[in-house]
């Protein structure tokens, strides 16, 4: 067995599918067709969120820090 770095965990949220473009119908002036790109709240469009560890810690600062 070999030890290897904790690999970052997937968001939860989305899986892992941080952004999808989203057509909103219709096309531009130049043909394209209109998109706007959706980020996870969760992850800010990263797809992963920090291991468990660092978020406790990161609870911890802000429960205690006052
Ligand atoms: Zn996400």
């Amino acid at each position: 067995m070999q030890h290897r770095p904790v690999p970052a965990r997937i968001c939860p949220s989305c899986d892992g599918f941080a952004s999808a473009s989203i057509t909103l119908g219709g096309r531009d002036h130049s043909g394209q067709r209109r998109t706007i790109t959706a980020h996870c709240r969760t992850c800010h469009g990263t797809g992963t969120v920090p291991p468990l560890r660092q978020l406790l810690e990161d609870a911890a600062d802000t429960a205690f820090t006052r």
